[in-house]
């Protein structure tokens, strides 16, 4: 059995990230937010880290987090640059978040502690380092549910709201997210540090190789920066493949935003798919759709590019060539995969590539809910037309789908699967509770009024994604039509 820290204040902390050379990183402090208060917090994450889940109720977990208690270790914010929108930034950083410490579990796994919304730091730049309730709690329930879908990401500890006044459109209040991850370091690290501070690039590769990619990528082998950039690359793959068979729309994929182990990082103006648009866009602030669901991997791509610009003191240009080669193959395979098992299929057939396209054109131009539409498509029996009544319900207009309807059934006829096996295979990669935007927004206005319940029974439902959970059928709904539009930018 293992032990539990009671309390995040005694969870012992290492500053690895302070090892390497000062100008990658500065000193920080959580500046305290006033009236704190516990918002939501995630028992998984709590375990995960190593942490009692009654650790939420230890006022010195509180005063830890809102730094009104010194931790064993000193706080970091983390130096980086980024392309954002395209653009080169030549300095960012953790304008809003302080690393606390990494914690090491009895499992061998690192997990940095970071506090996202900590007030200033050295990266501010002209803003106030802080982040509001609104966008703490979306990161904290996307993140959480992310990872009960299987798709890599931050975790997120807890939100923590105040009553401390914070300007965007509207005064509204400022919180902390804690947030953990393996590393926070994103391809706009290499590139920060490539850029101004050359010296210390292979410092940085060889930190990230020997504490993050260790199994993956050999510390000793003389290619080993050409791994770490083919390792990168197959991660992203990974990650992309899986936003794409989720519908999962990031909204700012900047290189700063992207993980150098490809976690989905920065939850911004992020959104499910709901009624299925291959070019959604979701951040109110990308007129240009740079950053639309369909265009998300080839994005990936075009960042991963940046990175082997960054690397190539390093790996040479033949070199980053063959080792960016590795994401296309990886994204086929891995997306695939995925929807093999979506569609609930023995096996992928040189058609099926097609058959999955004519399913989402169908679903595009009939409107159908993707969750609600992979979820119902497990219910399909090809003995039995009137299994199809629950594809058609997912549609809002399902003559497009009486089209590849036949082309399904006997689809799965071909494999001769038993349909209750199948079904019940399929339910574990559908999920019926996917973080619907409305069902955020409503969670959010609670907890603008003080009462952080309603975030609760949310995380809760999207922890346990596949499962039917009676009583709880209503967070399985599109928004009603009536429902009024939630606006997102990347003002959070
Ligand atoms: P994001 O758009 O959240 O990925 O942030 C891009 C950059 O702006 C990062 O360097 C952030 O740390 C910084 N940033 C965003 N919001 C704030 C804020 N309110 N205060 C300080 N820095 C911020
Ligand atoms: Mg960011």
């Amino acid at each position: 059995m293992t032990t539990l820290a009671p309390s995040l204040a005694v969870l012992p902390l290492e500053q690895r990230y302070a090892r390497l050379p000062e100008p990658l990183w500065a000193r920080a402090q959580v500046t305290p937010l006033d009236d704190p208060w516990v918002v939501a917090w995630s028992d998984d994450a709590a375990r995960a880290l190593g942490l009692d889940p009654a650790a939420r109720r230890d006022p010195a977990t509180l005063e830890a987090i809102n730094g009104r208690r010194a931790l064993g270790v000193e706080p970091v914010a983390a130096a980086y640059a980024g392309h954002q929108f395209g653009v080169w930034v030549p300095r960012l950083g953790d304008g809003r978040a302080v690393s606390l410490g990494e914690a090491r579990t009895p499992a061998g796994e690192t997990w940095d502690v970071q506090v996202k919304g900590s007030g200033r730091t050295a990266f501010s730049r002209v803003f106030d380092g802080r982040a509001v309730l609104r966008s703490s709690v979306r990161e904290l329930l996307a993140s959480e549910a992310l990872d009960a879908l299987g798709v890599p990401t931050t975790r997120a500890l807890c939100v923590v709201g105040s009553r401390t006044p914070v300007q965007r459109e509207e005064v509204e209040t400022g919180a902390l997210l804690v947030r953990l991850a393996p590393t926070h370091v994103r391809l706009g690290t290499f590139e920060y540090v490539a850029r101004s501070h050359p010296e210390h690039l292979a410092a940085l590769a060889d930190f990230i190789v020997a504490e993050d990619l260790a199994g993956a990528v050999d510390p000793a082998a003389p290619d080993r920066y050409q791994r770490l950039l083919e390792e990168a690359a197959r991660r992203t793959a990974r990650l992309v493949a899986a936003w794409q068979a989720h519908g999962f729309v990031h909204g700012v994929l900047n290189t700063d935003n992207l993980s150098i182990v490809g976690l989905t990082l920065d939850y911004g103006p992020f959104a499910f798919v709901e009624a299925f648009d291959p070019g959604l866009v979701v951040n109110h602030s990308d007129p240009g759709g740079r950053y639309a669901f369909d265009r998300q991997p080839e994005v990936c791509l075009w960042n991963l590019g940046r990175l082997a610009v960054a690397l190539a003191p390093l790996v040479p240009r033949e070199a980053a060539e063959a080792a960016l080669e590795a994401f296309a193959p990886e994204f086929a395979r891995t997306y695939r995969e995925l929807m093999r098992h979506k569609l609930g299929l023995a096996a992928w057939r040189d058609d099926d590539d097609d058959l999955l396209l004519s399913l989402l054109q169908a679903m595009a131009d009939g409107e159908a809910d993707l969750a609600l539409t992979f979820r119902a498509l497990g219910r399909v029996d090809p003995a039995d037309e009137a299994s199809q009544a629950s594809v058609q319900a997912a549609f809002r207009d399902s003559r497009p789908w009486a089209a590849v309807a036949a082309r399904y059934a006997a689809r799965l006829r071909q494999d001769g699967l038993d349909p209750a096996a199948r079904r019940a295979a399929m339910d574990r990669v559908n999920p019926r509770y996917v973080l619907r935007t409305h069902l955020a927004q409503r969670a959010i206005e609670r907890a603008e009024a003080g009462d952080g319940g309603e975030v609760e029974r949310l995380l809760r439902v999207l922890r346990r994604p596949f499962d039917e959970q009676p009583g709880e059928e209503a967070y399985a709904l599109p928004p009603p039509a009536d429902a009024p539009p939630v606006v997102l930018s990347c003002s959070s």
